[in-house]
């Protein structure tokens, strides 16, 4: 009773939710210059929740410029970092305010079940601009060790225009880890948010200067990749390029770059990442948990998801029969159930991609064991049972291709070496675990593994205090923690000659 209490407050307040559906440029929200809009379906239901501004390159053109004008006249980017502490606190402050009109905004937007959006995506979100805002007035410039007569000073400066352009899955927390540390730095934003998920990140633009944040500083342009996406990565007046997305689109961001003013790439791409469960495993129940959730978690929709599980083939059996067990006690459920563990996919395009690689591996010789089919179709929305394939080898392509929804591929090993050898045999670098009793085999493995995060004895463990990336194709740089930082500034040498 209680519950679907609760559900029913969730609905009620969506069907009366103002939403922001225009583009914010310089201080205010406009139609895109052509006057064209895109629909925005709420992917429980495949029905629209609004029509938002279709952005094209000449509203990325007023964005850009905008952006400039407000580094160049320096409130922002002159402000002492202990000034834009306090405006980025408050616009940390104001998102925890209004944490239940934003996550329910993002539930709707992509289908993640409320509760995760609401314990996880907004204070993530806040938490990291806050983190930011409390780091920037520490750290300091160096001086070099030249000889006596000089003065070399090591000196960091904001690189300009930063054009972030984020994915869906984590609509708002993947745009602050771009935000936190771009906006503490000092440099002004362009943000393309994707076109399946932009109604976060338009509303917290006016909230951003709500907050204090000068007009022009942070501008948010909806619309598709093909179009705001490519404008911005091909603008001559973007200085630095922040993308998290496919590794596909990824690619084409270097090339954007060579063809136009060699702005600064940073990638954060995709995953296949290997869990590795080997038989002197400590906790058997635990690591099953851990792995069914690195898989199930987000509707899968994770760049990190743990998707292949490497297991002893000693133990396969009980780890599997666990997992699927956990899979099949988390049937997708309305996103607006605060009971439910796995909401529906993003849209129907990323379901289709979805079953047809569930179809791929059954037609390529994996054994389902559970899951595999859409569910819920009487709801209009697009949801996917948790799936889970054993016998699955190396050679498919759910061991090797990223499926980005709830489809676990489990291989099995006989020798350490063996796994290793898997875990790495993919482009993807971007993060793995192994689950062992042994502190040498842990610390071999990590070693031996090229990703940008080894878990030991847990999978998805995540802090705003460590970096995260990817080695190979998932990307390059890191988000998160005091690395982040450099991504945003410019190293400068001055030297004085003091003779
Ligand atoms: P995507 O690459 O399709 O899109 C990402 C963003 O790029 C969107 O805003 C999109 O509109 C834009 N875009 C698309 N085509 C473009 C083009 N030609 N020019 C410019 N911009 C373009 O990815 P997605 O489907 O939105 O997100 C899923 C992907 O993101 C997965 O591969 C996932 O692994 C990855 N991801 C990585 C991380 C990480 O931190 N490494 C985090 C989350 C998601
Ligand atoms: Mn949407």
């Amino acid at each position: 009773m209680k519950r679907e209490a609760k559900t029913s407050n969730w609905r009620e307040r969506a069907s009366t939710l103002q939403l922001r559906t225009e583009a914010f440029i310089d201080g205010k929200y406009q139609p895109a210059a052509s006057g064209e809009t895109f629909v925005c379906i709420n992917p429980a239901t495949g029905k629209s929740i609004g029509q938002i501004a279709a952005c094209s390159s000449r509203d990325v053109d007023v964005a850009v410029a905008s952006a400039r004008r407000a580094f160049e006249d320096g409130h922002w980017s002159r402000m002492a970092p202990g000034s834009r502490k306090k405006i980025l606190l408050r616009f940390s402050e104001l998102i925890r305010k209004h944490r239940e009109e934003l996550a329910l905004t993002e539930t709707l937007d992509m289908g993640k079940p409320i509760s995760d959006s609401l314990k996880i995506d907004i204070p993530g979100a806040a938490r990291c601009i806050a983190w930011y805002a409390e780091a920037i007035d520490k750290v300091y410039d160096e001086i070099a060790p030249t000889p006596h007569d000089t003065l070399a000073l090591i000196t960091r400066e904001p690189v300009g225009v930063v054009g972030a352009i984020v994915p869906w899955n984590f609509p708002l927390l993947m745009a602050s880890w771009k935000l936190g540390p771009a906006l503490a730095t000092g440099n002004s934003v362009v943000l393309k948010p994707s076109e399946k998920s932009p109604l976060t990140a338009l509303r917290i633009a006016e909230i951003a200067i709500e907050a204090g944040l000068p007009e022009g500083v942070f501008n948010v342009v909806p619309g598709f990749g093909h179009t705001a996406g490519e404008a911005l990565a091909l603008h001559m007046d973007v200085d630095c390029i922040a993308f998290t997305g496919s590794t596909r689109i990824g690619r084409r961001m270097l090339e954007y770059s060579g063809r136009s003013n060699m702005k600064r790439i940073w990638l954060e791409c995709g995953g296949k990442s290997p869990n590795i469960v080997m038989a002197d495993v400590a906790d058997l129940e635990r690591a099953a948990k851990a792995a069914a959730m690195g898989i199930f978690f987000n509707q899968g929709e994770m760049c990190s998801a743990a998707s292949r599980l490497l297991v002893h083939e000693s133990i396969r059996d009980e780890m599997l029969d666990r997992i699927v067990a956990i899979g099949e006690s988390m049937a997708p459920g309305d996103p607006l159930d605060p009971a439910t563990k796995l909401g529906a996919i993003v849209d129907q395009a990323q379901m289709n991609t979805v079953l047809g690689y569930i179809e791929s591996g059954r037609k390529g010789g994996a054994n389902l064991r559970s899951g595999g089919r859409r569910v819920r179709e009487e709801s209009g929305g697009f949801f996917v049972e948790p799936t889970v394939f054993d016998g699955v080898q190396m050679d498919m392509r759910i061991a090797r291709e990223e499926v980005f929804g709830p489809v676990l591929s489990a291989l099995t090993f006989k020798s350490l070496n063996e796994a290793v050898k898997m875990a790495n045999d993919v482009m993807y670098g971007l993060a793995a675990a192994v689950w062992t009793r042994d502190l040498a085999t842990a610390h071999r493995v990590a070693k031996s593994i090229r990703a940008g995060t080894v878990f030991v004895n847990c999978y998805d463990a995540d802090d705003i205090t460590v970096p995260f990336g990817g080695f190979k194709q998932s990307g390059n740089g890191r988000d998160k923690s005091l690395h982040a930082l450099h991504k945003y500034t410019e190293l400068k040498t001055t030297w004085i000659d003091l003779s």
